[in-house]
């Protein structure tokens, strides 16, 4: 456990029911702003976007929306978000809807003042690790969902679908969106299976955060209380999405784990799985990888005492080893309906693992998190054992 750290997050956070009509009341940073929402039509149903629209009205911003983003956001996205915010002269940039919109929307705010394409940012097998000249448009993260804590972080990952990579990219601290609005009674609408996906992407955010080898104290304070929150309310939010105790602490749950990401590699083996495979839910894919991966620690005792008090948080109070952990997490997905996910439903295949380990390993730094080196075999092992 580090015992030094720093404590610097410049996001400014409005929290709580209601706090959406308070927009219009915030120094905005800007005088045009380019709202980015996905291509589904729930952002427009639901009556988010009109709401969002009049906050702006009221405080004298223009807007105009770019309503192209995927569920996984694309390169392609980014490039057209970009050229709009730079034709319509935006000076802002507002995310509105779950990961994938407040992604693209960090993604737009760096490509539209950045030269070149922006994968050349990017560390990836195919990227060039440009280093960014400009700072980012500023961005207002509002999240319609309670997974990914994209909300409250400088980090983004883009899609190349052309080869079937995917890249977490920043500029921290310039990245981090200037506001972040979480406000649970946009979350009310979640259908059961997406509320699940979402909050054990949150689970996981913060679980590998306790036990990565990296972990600082005040970070690990943060991920616990994420991973008690969601061990006592996720399958209640799941159960009657119109439980809105169980939707905020589902909020705060997931704004603590995204406050201090810390992933190891489960994020990276799970990326390859939704880049090869674009129509699974991340949260989907992490599930069901989760138990192989955690396995291999608690075999291998490399986080016994991290994994204990994950157990304990999320509810095993007298658990005493760290197999405990997987336990609970087994539990919680029976629990929460999501512990028959098949692989081979999404079409992966076990032909694919070979492929998707060496892209994992070419994704960048999550395995030198890891508290135990995964080798090559390990990764297999991870993917053949959660293969169904
Ligand atoms: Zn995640």
């Amino acid at each position: 456990m580090n015992m030094n750290f720093r404590f610097d997050i410049p996001t400014k956070l409005l929290f709580g029911s209601g706090e959406l009509n308070r927009l219009s009341e915030l120094p905005l940073p800007g005088s045009k702003a380019l709202i980015v929402i996905t291509s589904g039509r729930s952002t427009r149903s639901n009556g988010y976007l009109a709401r969002v629209e009049e906050q702006l009205d009221k405080a004298g911003i223009a807007h105009t929306v770019y309503d192209g983003v995927s569920a996984n956001p694309t390169l392609h996205n980014v490039r057209e978000g970009a050229q709009l915010a730079r034709s319509e002269g935006c000076d802002l940039v507002i995310g509105l809807g779950g990961g994938s919109a407040m992604d693209c929307a960090k993604g737009i705010a760096l490509a539209a003042v950045n030269e070149g394409d922006l994968w050349e940012y990017t560390w990836s097998k195919t990227g060039k690790g440009r280093q960014f000249e400009n700072k980012p448009l500023p961005v207002i993260a509002i999240t319609t969902t309670a997974g990914t804590g994209s909300e409250i972080d400088p980090w983004f990952v883009i899609t190349k679908t052309e080869t079937n990579e995917k890249s977490g990219i920043g500029y921290p601290p310039f990245s981090y969106p200037a506001y972040s609005i979480v406000d649970p009674d946009l979350m009310m609408t979640v259908p059961p299976m997406l509320t699940a996906y979402q909050g054990f992407d949150a689970l996981f955010h913060a679980t590998e955060s306790v036990i990565n080898k990296h972990e600082d104290i005040f970070a690990e304070m943060f991920a616990l209380q994420a991973v008690g929150y969601v061990g006592k309310y996720l399958a209640r939010a799941v159960k009657d999405g119109s439980d809105k105790e169980a939707r905020t602490y589902m909020a705060l749950a997931n704004t603590l784990a995204g406050f201090y990401m810390n992933c190891t590699s489960e994020h990276s083996l799970e990326h390859e799985l939704s880049a090869f495979h674009p129509e699974l839910p991340h949260g989907a894919g992490l599930i069901m990888i989760s138990k192989a991966y955690y396995r291999i620690m608690a075999e291998r005792h490399a986080c016994d005492g991290q994994m204990i008090k994950l157990a304990r948080a999320m509810g095993m109070d007298n658990a005493d080893k760290a197999e405990d952990f997987i336990t609970a997490l087994d539990k919680m997905m029976k629990d929460c309906g999501v512990g028959e996910l098949k692989m081979s439903d999404y079409g992966i295949s076990p032909d694919e693992f070979p492929a998707m380990m060496r892209n994992a390993r070419e994704m960048g730094g999550l395995f030198g998190a890891d508290p135990t080196e995964l080798s090559d075999d390990d990764i297999l092992r991870i993917y053949k054992e959660s293969y169904r």
